[in-house]
């Protein structure tokens, strides 16, 4: 499968960061993988317009369930899109710790986001207690099941499993604790869309580096990666790019 490798900027980036999209234009122009890069809202539009003509490609963070309104400081999935991005992360776990996402609220997002064209990037993992009390399968299936729409398919999803605990932190699960889970989330994809469900890709994210990227690739059902702070300096994003391919 060809693989997915997706940077979240999260709250970083000013207009001066735009240069990393130039410097990474330059540092992947082959790739054999899909890139992504999901800047603040108020880089997409600039990001994509830098980015045209090249295999980068401009995502977002978020997206409201509604396509507009009374939403003061929202912003729709179809305005992204006429911003130029192509992908959307959703449910990331800061985003369900602190705006208080639910799955439903997730599902409600992606449902609104298939409707604009993007492909949804939808995130799920356990926090360190859940995976302590050998609850992490259970929590993240549960997850899955209930942030995933009826409009998912492969075409327009990947999976970014996260455990909480290894985001920012420099740890990271073990290959064979990446590898059962993704084994997990790879069955209830093929429970829920048959044989589509094979080709939804499954990126791994939590403190992936340059340094620790190809062994993760070459994991079992670890179809990319969710990259954080590793992802906003061109340089090493190009690595792990560059250990995907
Ligand atoms: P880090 O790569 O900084 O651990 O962040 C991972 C993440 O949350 C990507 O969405």
């Amino acid at each position: 499968m060809r693989k997915l490798i997706a940077g979240n900027w999260k709250m970083n980036g000013l207009a001066s960061s735009l240069a990393e999209i130039e410097a990474l234009k330059g540092l992947t122009g082959k790739a054999a993988c899909d890139i992504v890069v999901c800047p603040p809202f108020t880089l997409i539009e600039n990001a994509a317009k830098r980015s045209k003509d090249s295999t980068v490609i401009v995502g977002a963070q978020d997206c409201h369930p509604e396509a507009s309104g009374a939403r003061t400081g929202d912003i729709s999935a179809g305005m992204l899109v006429d911003a130029g991005a192509r992908f959307v992360i959703l449910g990331h776990s800061e985003r369900r710790a602190s705006h208080n996402e639910t799955d439903a609220i997730v599902a409600s997002k992606a449902v609104a986001a298939h409707k604009a064209g993007l492909t949804t990037i939808i995130c799920i993992g356990e926090t360190r207690d859940e995976r302590d009390d050998g609850k992490a399968i259970d929590v993240v299936g549960g997850q899955l099941r209930g942030s995933m729409p009826a409009s998912a398919a492969s075409s327009n999803m990947a999976i970014a499993y996260e455990p909480v605990w290894a985001i920012g932190t420099g740890l990271v699960p073990t290959i064979e604790e990446i590898e059962e889970v993704h084994s997990s989330i790879r069955q209830m994809l093929e429970e829920r869309l048959g044989d589509d469900g094979r080709l939804v890709r499954i990126l791994y994210g939590g403190s992936v580096k340059a340094s620790n990227a190809a062994a993760i690739f070459r994991a079992a059902n670890v179809d990319g990666a969710l990259v954080g702070g590793a992802s906003l300096k061109a340089a090493e994003f190009a690595e792990i790019i560059s250990a995907a391919a």
